[in-house]
């Protein structure tokens, strides 16, 4: 899952015509972009994926948020029961994410 790799059919600039490609992703962020059939690869910088992460850390935080005090106020009972769950596995959800961006 850290790693999603995708085929898709994308205009190649050293073919010239659509060839199938592989886009490969850290959770959502875009790593690399590769001809299959040429191997032309286009990949993003270490740095570039890591200042998207963190600038998208705070926005998806407050959504997190937001949507938690959504589930509390709507669905008290099952925001309950998950809460604990919720605070074990969110953070190794974090770590994972992390360490999966920054090794890259
Ligand atoms: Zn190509």
């Amino acid at each position: 899952m850290e790693r999603p790799t995708y085929c898709t059919e994308l205009f190649c600039l050293h073919c010239g015509r659509e060839t199938p490609h592989a886009v490969t992703y850290i959770y959502k962020w875009l790593k690399s972009i590769s001809c299959l059939e040429c191997h032309l690869t286009i990949a993003r910088s270490p740095q570039q994926i890591h200042r998207e992460y963190l600038r998208t850390l705070p926005v998806r935080a407050r959504e997190l948020i937001w949507d938690l005090f959504n589930e509390a106020r709507h669905r008290p009972g099952y925001f309950v029961h998950r809460l604990p769950y919720r605070l074990t596995i969110k953070p190794l959800q974090i770590s994972r994410e992390l360490y999966a961006v920054w090794v890259t």
